[in-house]
């Protein structure tokens, strides 16, 4: 539990909380009415105060095997009792050598090449160098520009932020948000409202994926990059045939298609990654979070063969990638990485959501007919529940269900006025029960 070095707050609410600049969170609100978790098990969190939350968000779509398991707890003490760190450039150490080799065993025919990162951010900005770095060393180096679209996540990188599409993520942030442009995103209401799974329409929406090459010409455009589901701007799912269509207009004209699975990957789907679930293969994958379970931050970059190839050209004794990062590979995430890998594999976790799904989606879409709910989307197991907003007062109705939810016992993710939920893949359908039972008795009676 938490302890000030002195012994101060001890498990309890810190003395002092002026410093901390949290991220994504309405600093002066919080600290008014601070809510910490102090311990992890599982399903469940326990609060300060020593209340337990299920967890209906996996942390931040992050801890798939849930939480504090003692694998995985054991591995990383083992390896900093062992080897704290190894340089990573130009020194290896076996557990990454290792780690990316069994990923390149998850990952579709052909994509064998794994880089490391420490985040989902630098996933993304690793993805966009590489294919930039790419077209150059295959004499194509006019090929700057990135496609990425509206109400897309992409982290908070320079570059995640310009292909990103959420406006306040961007506005405040000047001029090195250049070079891009943006496709629509995928949902409509007036056509999807209330689907179950994929819906059959908008397809046709990665059709201006063509307006935008032949605005810019294909010259010019190094990749697209899409969440395959769109999870951070509250759920927004591919229409049937949309990603299809993707790859098709990329592969006509020479771009790069970038998959960032970042929440999509390690089962949440009930597939390993997306690209499995959709079928449709990109050249890049990006990913973190289930990654090593969240016990210790780490990314990956997921690469077809090809591109690796087209780097091992010049002098052997030739660094062919200018990037990386001092914990690129770090010895404790590896160590983390492999005992959830083994994890994930020993329970089934990365089908796990497959055969839940029905379950999830039954249970989500009893929601239904209850009071500000206009539309409830569903895959794997995923949901989003949009309520209609307090007019004038956007988010303001989602935040308020938000707080009623942890009072109740379940920790649920709003973003706008849509609720986001992403279990741990060790969910039982008691535990469905209870999350959607909690959120139909506060949807009664929210204002
Ligand atoms: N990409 C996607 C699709 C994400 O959902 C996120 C985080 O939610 C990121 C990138 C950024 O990851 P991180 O917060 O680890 O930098």
């Amino acid at each position: 539990p938490f302890a000030a070095p002195d012994g101060r707050g001890s498990g309890s609410v810190p003395n002092n909380m002026d410093a901390f600049w949290m991220p994504f969170t309405a600093n002066r609100q919080f600290k008014k009415a601070p809510r910490l978790f102090v311990g992890a098990k599982d399903m469940h969190y326990t609060t300060d105060d020593g209340r337990q939350v299920l967890d209906g968000t996996a942390g931040l779509w992050c801890v798939n095997a849930g939480h504090c398991r003692p694998e995985i707890v054991k591995a990383v003490q083992d390896q900093v009792a062992a080897m704290d760190y190894a340089p990573a450039f130009q020194m290896g150490h076996p557990g990454a050598f290792e780690l990316a080799a069994q990923l390149s065993a998850l990952l579709p025919t052909g994509m064998d090449k794994v880089f490391f990162t420490n985040s989902g951010s630098e996933s993304v900005d690793t993805a966009l160098k590489v294919a930039l770095a790419y077209h150059r060393a295959r004499g194509e180096g006019t090929r700057t520009r990135f496609i990425g679209r509206e109400r897309g996540y992409h982290g908070v990188g320079f570059g995640g932020i310009s292909v990103g599409g959420i406006v306040t993520n961007r506005k405040f942030f000047g001029p090195m948000l250049a070079g891009v442009d943006h496709l629509p995103h995928t949902h409509d209401k007036a056509h999807q409202a209330f689907t179950q799974g994929q819906p059959e329409w908008g397809a046709h929406l990665a059709d201006d994926l063509e307006r935008i090459v032949a605005l810019h010409d294909a010259s010019t455009i190094a990749a697209v990059i899409v969440e395959p589901v769109a999870g951070s701007t509250g759920v927004l799912l591919p229409p049937k045939g949309y990603l299809e269509k993707l790859r098709a207009i990329c592969d006509r004209h020479g771009i790069l298609l970038i998959f960032d699975e970042v929440i999509t990957g390690f089962g949440r789907l009930g597939t390993p990654f997306a690209t499995d679930y959709f079928g449709v293969v990109p050249d890049i994958i990006t990913a973190a979070k289930g990654l090593t379970n969240a016990t210790v931050p780490m990314g990956a970059v997921f690469f077809k063969n090809a591109i690796y190839d087209a780097f091992m050209t010049g002098p052997e004794n030739a660094i062919e990638l200018f990037h990386g990062y001092t914990y690129s590979g770090h010895p404790l995430a590896t160590a983390a990485g492999l005992a959830t890998l083994k994890i994930y594999k020993e329970e089934g976790l990365l089908t796990r959501g497959a055969d839940l799904a029905a379950y999830w989606q039954e249970a989500a879409h009893s929601l239904r007919g209850l009071p500000h709910v206009i539309d409830v989307r569903n895959l794997g197991l995923i949901a989003g529940i949009e309520l209609e907003p307090i007019a004038g007062k956007p988010t303001a109705r989602a935040f308020e269900a938000f707080l009623r939810a942890f009072d109740k016992g379940l920790l649920i993710r709003t973003t706008g006025d849509i609720i986001a939920l992403s279990p741990p893949l060790i969910i039982e359908k008691d535990h469905i029960d209870q999350i959607f039972g909690i959120l139909a008795d506060i949807l009664r009676d929210l204002p």
